[in-house]
């Protein structure tokens, strides 16, 4: 997709309610298509590298869960869309240096990836009096590239960030394989479930599977994601990195 040219902002900003809406609808598709309920999908969009009026634009339209991969994002995201009140996840790498501000703005960071960072979070959450949700990151494909712990040692650490104080455990999250063809892909978000159905015997909160993205949201919702991340077809093409 990064052959598509960048919008003009103007562009962007006026295509985001039609984008959505067509979005709505494939994520019903895929969820009947799979025998699943499409309440049961959320969609999370991902705003990173978009202009304050394209987010704006979007939870103006009905989105109600936004995704940050940069902190200094969530920051200027957060104070920009006080207003329409939506929910903010962090859902990149996140920077022990950065925890602070995490915890000022995000309802939940998704990319919880080791103990010492649950630690920093928890011991944040406690000076602050907060509660914070989080998901332990899974890097189910092994790409060296992606973040996220390794499969066999996910329950492990799961475990671990459920039993610090002020942290809930809500779930798992991951980045799929960046491969052609949806097999490698799909197997991917297979493990991810079935690690999930692991911790949840232990973590009863643990029910959420974050997993999908636009180019490979099917997948995705057939293996049961409860959380789907989008950027690109909602926002367009990002201006290459
Ligand atoms: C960018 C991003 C997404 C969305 O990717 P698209 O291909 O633009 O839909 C989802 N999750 C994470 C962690 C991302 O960084």
């Amino acid at each position: 997709m990064t052959d598509i040219p960048a919008e003009s902002a103007q562009q962007r900003v006026a295509a985001v309610p039609a984008r959505l809406t067509a979005l709505q609808t494939r994520i019903g598709s895929a969820a009947a298509g799979a025998g699943r309920d499409p309440s049961a999908v959320r969609l999370l969009l991902a705003a990173k590298t978009m202009p304050v009026d394209a987010v704006r634009a979007a939870v103006r339209a009905g989105a109600g869960l936004i995704g940050e991969n940069r902190v200094s994002e969530l920051v200027d995201h957060a104070a920009a869309l006080a207003d329409l009140g939506p929910e903010l996840h962090v859902i990149g790498h996140l920077q022990s240096n950065k925890v602070n501000a995490a915890v000022s703005w995000a309802h939940c960071v998704e990319s919880v990836d080791s103990a010492p960072l649950a630690q920093r979070l928890s011991r944040r959450c406690e000076a602050v009096g907060r509660n914070l949700d989080v998901m332990v990151q899974v890097n189910v494909s092994g790409e060296p590239t992606k973040f996220g712990v390794d499969p066999a040692e996910a329950t492990e650490l799961a475990i671990t960030v459920a039993a610090l104080p002020r942290l809930r455990l809500v779930g798992l999250m991951t980045v799929g394989a960046n491969t052609p063809g949806g097999t490698v892909v799909r197997s991917g978000y297979a493990r991810l479930r079935e690690l999930r159905d692991a911790v949840v015997g232990q973590v009863p909160s643990a029910t959420e599977l974050s997993m999908g993205m636009s180019g490979d949201l099917e997948h995705a919702i057939a293996e049961g994601a409860t959380i789907v991340r989008v950027g690109t077809a909602v926002f367009g093409a990002r201006a290459p990195a």
